[in-house]
């Protein structure tokens, strides 16, 4: 199993499932030609697809468009279940900056018949993690800006208060869909300006003020 690290702290959780959010920033769904939804669109991802900053991702051998969906995260701290707004807001835990990496050639395929984005986006090193920050020591406000560098130059960056579901809003929902437990992860969406990757690029997201990754293509 895999662990998370939490900043300034020798505390690791282990991470249990990985809930994400997908069309979360209205300009993002545009920019892929989708509707912007009425309720949070999910999908899951194995917690064996998780590396973290410093590893490199390897391009699957069955994609040659593969995507960086740069993305807040949520550590989810405690089980819930049909969560009130309160309890929603108590069960989050900490945060951290993930990519949640995007074969787009086979998404859009998969999309076209109908089928589950699987094969799309729960390859190895398809989840990508940062340290997080636990909200005893951080308080978030939203009005942080989220951002994702290419060999140093600016692809995406967006502030966090453009996403259309808050990250309350996200947990309450999932909570009413399944239980949520501790070490569960969720990817909250991602915000416009992904663009394909190239084996060598170098990646650099962070989310101003709070947490950080870098990693590489190969
Ligand atoms: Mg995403």
């Amino acid at each position: 199993m895999k662990s998370i690290k939490i900043k300034n702290s020798s505390k690791e959780i282990e991470i249990g499932k990985i809930v994400c959010v997908g069309r979360n920033y209205a300009e993002h769904a545009k920019e892929l030609g989708n509707e912007v939804p009425e309720k949070p669109v999910i999908f899951l991802k194995p917690s064996s697809a998780v590396i973290f900053s410093g590893d490199k991702i390897l391009y699957p051998s069955f994609s040659n468009e593969m995507h960086h969906e740069t993305e807040l995260v949520l550590l989810i701290g405690k089980k819930i279940k049909n969560g009130s707004e309160a309890e929603s807001e108590e069960a989050i835990e900490g945060y951290g900056v993930g990519l949640d990496m995007t074969l787009r050639d086979i998404q859009n395929e998969l999309k076209k018949k109908g089928h589950p984005w699987t094969i799309a986006k729960c390859f190895d090193m398809s989840a990508v993690l940062s340290e997080f920050i636990l909200k005893k020591d951080y308080k978030l406000t939203l009005d942080e800006e989220i951002s994702l560098f290419i060999n140093g130059e600016i692809r995406q960056k967006e502030k966090l208060n453009m996403m259309l579901f808050p990250p309350v809003k996200i947990v309450q929902y999932i909570s009413s869909l399944m239980t949520l437990e501790e070490g569960d992860l969720i990817f909250t969406g991602t915000p416009k300006g992904v663009s394909k990757v190239e084996k060598g690029d170098k990646l650099h997201a962070k989310i101003s003020g709070m947490v950080e990754l870098n990693c590489t293509v190969g």
